[in-house]
């Protein structure tokens, strides 16, 4: 059977996971059918950065204007800069039956997964992680105080797995690459029943 309305991927996770170096890996794949969908932010452009291919580059002022008419389906201020998804994008996309693709910080992705429940929810940990998801469920085996730490830490990103369908390790970038493109074939297979 044939889906008519594209998928919403959205990759999210962690700051400092890799994100970013697994969206471009992606999208390095001349094969690759999703659309990914440039974000708005009113951050400084980065040497070697494009308008309009890396991000669409904003001032504050007109990032705000973007939010007071609507035109974001999500947005946060991350490190004293605002990131959101223009929404019009997204909606044609999906409706022309195309998958679009977002790259967003977890606050974000909390937003879309209100606004997009069928959506596709993947999250990105480190290795780490699951190491120290192991060992807290060993319990109390280091110093209390190292633990004490720890947990916080995982326990707020665990918290945030829970709004996720996939959790994937980012050991290494080809295979989170390799897990993400099965994950999202077997999603078609899955909803195209
Ligand atoms: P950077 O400034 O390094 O390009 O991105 C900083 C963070 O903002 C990354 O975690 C990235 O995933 C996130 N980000 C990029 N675009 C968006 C967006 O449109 N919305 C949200 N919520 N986060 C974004």
């Amino acid at each position: 059977m044939e889906e008519e309305k594209g998928l919403l991927i959205v990759l999210s996770g962690p700051s400092g996971v890799g994100k970013g170096t697994v969206r471009k890996a992606i999208f390095s794949d001349p094969d690759v059918q999703f659309a990914y969908s440039i974000s708005a932010t009113s951050r400084p452009k980065r040497p070697g950065e494009v308008d309009g291919v890396d991000y669409f580059f904003k001032t504050r002022e007109e990032f705000e204007q973007m939010i007071a008419q609507n035109e974001l389906l999500e947005y946060t201020e991350y490190v004293g800069n605002y990131y959101g998804t223009p929404v019009d994008y997204v909606q044609k996309t999906l409706a022309q039956g195309k998958d679009v693709f977002l790259e967003i910080e977890v606050d974000g992705a909390k937003q879309v997964r209100e606004k997009f429940p069928e959506g596709l929810f993947i999250f990105l940990i480190p290795p780490s992680l699951k190491e120290l998801e192991s060992r807290i469920k060993l319990r109390g085996t280091e110093s209390p105080h190292l633990i004490e730490n720890r947990l916080s830490v995982a326990k707020d990103e665990l918290k945030m797995m829970g709004l996720y369908d996939y959790v994937v390790e980012n050991d290494q970038v080809e295979n989170a690459v390799k897990k993400i493109k099965a994950i999202v074939t077997a999603e078609h297979c899955r909803r195209s029943r």
